[in-house]
């Protein structure tokens, strides 16, 4: 049997099916749709997914050089400026 354009095999009983068919006609399988070239769905998640996570990360890192700093100043109290004293 030749093999065009328009069918495909399916991946239950490796039998010739039409290419947009749901289910087979062979096996009665339901099949998953044939791959689509428009993927800008996953990288569209992937992007959110990286940006959320520098997001977050950043927002960590901010988060604990804050609190970092909040230490210092609660154990070091602000020293006086000595050199703002001007010359009697
Ligand atoms: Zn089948």
């Amino acid at each position: 049997m030749v093999i065009d354009m328009r069918t495909r095999i399916c991946p239950f009983c490796k039998e010739d099916i039409h290419s947009q068919a749901l289910v087979c006609r062979y096996c009665r399988r339901d099949l998953p749709p044939m791959e689509q070239p428009r993927r800008n769905h996953s990288h569209a998640w992937l992007a959110v997914i990286t940006a959320a996570g520098i997001i977050v990360s950043g927002a960590a890192f901010l988060a604990a050089e804050f609190l970092r700093e909040r230490k210092n100043w609660l154990t070091d109290p602000p020293r006086q400026p000595e050199s703002r004293n001007p010359p009697d």
